[in-house]
């Protein structure tokens, strides 16, 4: 086996009404937490699954129009920033090899800048989205590009540039992903519909499917009950984020896998490494 183990951090979370993430839900607002993944993987190092919330974040936020985003989604930071929680399983910031970026959404990239020498492995029309349009236009969409490090570019390996390959029966009806370094133990599944370049990260050898923001919870995935249309319309692409969710119901009732959505809070409860 060449994945030793997989860790889940909680690096953060964010609070907004449930109504927003749940078709029928009621207007308190609920916390999210934000979901990092921690793969180790014996020969690349350890490698992570998005990086969760950061002071960078705060800062990055700061000035309006980006103000809105944190105004939209009041953000608290985690009692320790996630270089301290990795310090505590055993590792510095450098000896992360890589970072599978699911999205862009400021929640999942807020602690990019902490590991500069971390190969990136993202979706190209993900990165490309943080560069178009206006700062106002950005942060509706949930960008904010001062969370995306400067040489991204010389460090990223992008998932549109790899060769799909036939997955097992495991993950089924899911039939195509990329693999990330050849090996075949950690592979990048494309999820569309919740924005521009939104992938998936299947960890075979734990199977485990880190599923990004494909679906709020575990119980979203299992009743396959969507955001409203407002939610989904407005980041992404409704019809396409359902036909995706569909998917993930299907593998959800064979039971064959773990499905980890990144806020998630039964999740959370289950898998969190606390202390
Ligand atoms: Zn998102």
């Amino acid at each position: 086996m060449s994945v030793s183990a997989v860790h889940i951090l909680q690096v953060g979370a964010c609070r907004h009404p449930e109504i927003m993430s749940r078709q029928g839900g009621h207007l308190c607002p609920v916390d999210f937490p934000a979901l990092v993944g921690l793969i180790l993987h014996d020969e690349l190092g350890p490698v992570l699954f998005d990086t969760g919330y950061d002071q960078r974040f705060l800062t990055a936020t700061e000035a309006f129009p980006e103000r809105l985003y944190r105004l939209a989604t009041p953000v608290s930071l985690p009692p320790q920033p996630l270089d301290i929680q990795l310090e505590n399983i055993g590792y510095a910031v450098d000896d992360i090899a890589g970072i599978v970026v699911s999205h862009f959404h400021g929640d999942h990239v807020a602690g990019l800048m902490q590991f500069p020498k971390a190969r990136i492995f993202c979706a190209r029309t993900g990165l490309e989205a943080t560069r178009r349009g206006g700062r106002f236009n950005r942060v509706r969409r949930g960008l904010l590009s001062a969370l995306v490090p400067d040489d991204i570019d010389s460090r990223a390996t992008f998932f549109e540039d790899l060769s799909p390959v036939a997955l097992d029966d495991a993950l089924s009806p899911f039939a195509h992903g990329v693999d990330l370094i050849g090996d075949g133990r950690l592979m990048g599944i494309e999820l569309p519909g919740h924005c521009s370049g939104h992938w998936g990260l299947w960890v075979p050898d734990a199977r485990r499917f880190f599923i990004g923001d494909a679906a709020w919870s575990l119980e979203a995935v299992e009743q396959n009950v969507p955001p409203p249309a407002l939610t989904t319309g407005l980041l992404g692409h409704t019809a396409t984020y359902r036909a995706t969710l569909d998917a993930l119901n299907a593998l959800s009732k064979r039971g064959t896998v773990e499905i980890i959505p990144s806020h998630c809070a039964r999740t959370a409860e289950k898998w969190v490494r606390r202390g």
